[in-house]
């Protein structure tokens, strides 16, 4: 099952993809989660694109694709795979298609003020890409995680202005990937409105 995770920053897709890799016992694979890595590692890719994180563009398109390449190569995903944040631009996607197939794109769909809502209060450990929102789905001890009992950080880009910028650049650069997987027959939308537990339960049904 060869599955992208589309829909606009804080929409909900790496919440989703966690629980799907779990299900499934196919690996979440997440550009910006391999990013942060290497960024907190110091690598030679991380310095590369720290500053593009931070303001909340986009990695330049040949970087990201031999990331994603190289990654789909590895035996793990030999069964399937939860792409989560990648194709985010139509080179992507074209590129991704030379490589492998997909058989689902669900398009996680949530109004921007609700997206605003969702990045202003998400904390993550940066150890394990674990995420949390300090409203909605908090930690049990606050500002901490749940499973090492490590401290939980701001993303950067969950800044207000990083925050706008994603916005738009999801709008010009991610959207028209809706009608792109639509076209070919790929696309089912969910409602990521609702609490966790249902937007998994709407997943789990479109892909039984
Ligand atoms: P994305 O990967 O699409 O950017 P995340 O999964 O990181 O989104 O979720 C963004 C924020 O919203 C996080 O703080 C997360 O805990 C919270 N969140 C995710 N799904 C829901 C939901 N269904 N209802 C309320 N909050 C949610
Ligand atoms: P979110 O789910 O909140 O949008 P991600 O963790 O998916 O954030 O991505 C964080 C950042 O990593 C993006 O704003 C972008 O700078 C970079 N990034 C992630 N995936 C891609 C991609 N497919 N192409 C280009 N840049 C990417």
């Amino acid at each position: 099952m060869n599955l992208v995770f589309l829909g606009p920053p804080g929409a909900g897709k790496g919440t989703m993809a966690t629980r799907v890799s779990e299900h499934f016992k196919i690996p979440h694979i997440s550009t910006g989660d391999i990013f942060r890595a290497n960024i907190k590692g110091q690598t030679e890719l991380g310095k590369k694109v720290k500053a593009i994180l931070d303001a909340g563009d986009l990695v330049p398109d040949e970087l990201t694709v031999e990331l994603v390449k190289d990654r789909l190569s590895k035996d793990d995903a030999a069964a399937g795979f939860i792409l989560d944040g990648f194709p985010r631009t139509i080179p992507q996607a074209d590129a991704l298609a030379g490589f492998s197939t997909v058989d689902q794109a669900l398009n996680f769909v949530l109004p921007d003020e609700e997206v605003i809502k969702r990045l202003s209060g998400r904390r993550v450990h940066p150890g394990s890409g674990r995420t949390y929102h300090v409203l909605f789905s908090p930690p049990r001890t606050e500002g901490k995680d749940d499973v090492t009992g490590e401290d939980l950080v701001i993303r950067p880009d969950d800044q207000e202005d990083a925050i706008r910028n994603r916005l738009e650049v999801y709008k010009k650069q991610t959207q028209p990937l809706i009608a792109y997987y639509s076209e070919r027959g790929l696309l089912v939308d969910v409602d990521s409105a609702p609490a966790p537990d249902e937007v998994f339960a709407q997943v789990l049904k479109i892909l039984s």
